[in-house]
């Protein structure tokens, strides 16, 4: 009898200490992470390395304008001369600096940016500012051009703009249809 007690006492003992000592190891199990947690933000880290950001464009850098455009340019503007009708460039590649600078003097001249938007596009949406768009003149070489577009691949785009030619398809292929205007 007294041994069962005993047994009872002993192994009441045993489960308070099973307790006691499964959360002390619980505590110091917490504690552990918490170091490591630590440790590991100050350690160290062989990370990968970050990729490096593409470089911001130089708002003020000119692009290169694109070879094919201008290669047609100069076969057509030879076609004109050929023709006794005079062709220029008067505007071709643009920095991105040069295009805010038209679409800012459009919004005084328009008195909105909605407005303006049809006439002058942003540096985001501009051909201009990646190379691929010319604006000729005068104005007969421009009409010239317009209805020889399709012969050299160089289309008008929009309807408002008779002056503004981009590579849009090959030599020889019809044009796509004219958007209105600057917005698209
Ligand atoms: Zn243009």
């Amino acid at each position: 009898m007294v041994f069962v007690a005993l047994v009872g006492v002993l192994g009441g003992l045993g489960l308070l200490g099973g307790k006691w000592v499964a959360s002390m190891a619980d505590a110091a199990v917490n504690r552990l992470g918490s170091i490591t947690g630590d440790g590991q933000a100050a350690a160290p880290v062989e990370a990968e390395p970050e990729p490096e950001p593409d470089p911001e464009p130089d708002p003020d850098a000119v692009p290169a304008l694109d070879t094919v455009l201008l290669k047609r340019y100069d076969l057509a503007a030879a076609a004109a001369a050929a023709q006794g009708i005079e062709l220029s460039i008067t505007s071709g590649a643009r920095s991105i600096n040069e295009q805010k600078a038209e679409f800012e003097e459009a919004v005084g001249i328009y008195g909105s940016a909605e407005e303006a938007a049809k006439w002058v596009a942003t540096p985001e949406t501009s051909a201009h500012v990646r190379g691929a768009a010319l604006d000729v003149g005068p104005q007969a070489g421009w009409e010239w051009l317009g209805q020889h577009q399709s012969e050299y691949g160089l289309c008008l785009v929009y309807a408002n703009e008779p002056w503004h030619f981009e590579a849009l398809t090959e030599p020889g292929e019809a044009c796509p249809p004219l958007k209105a205007d600057a917005r698209g």
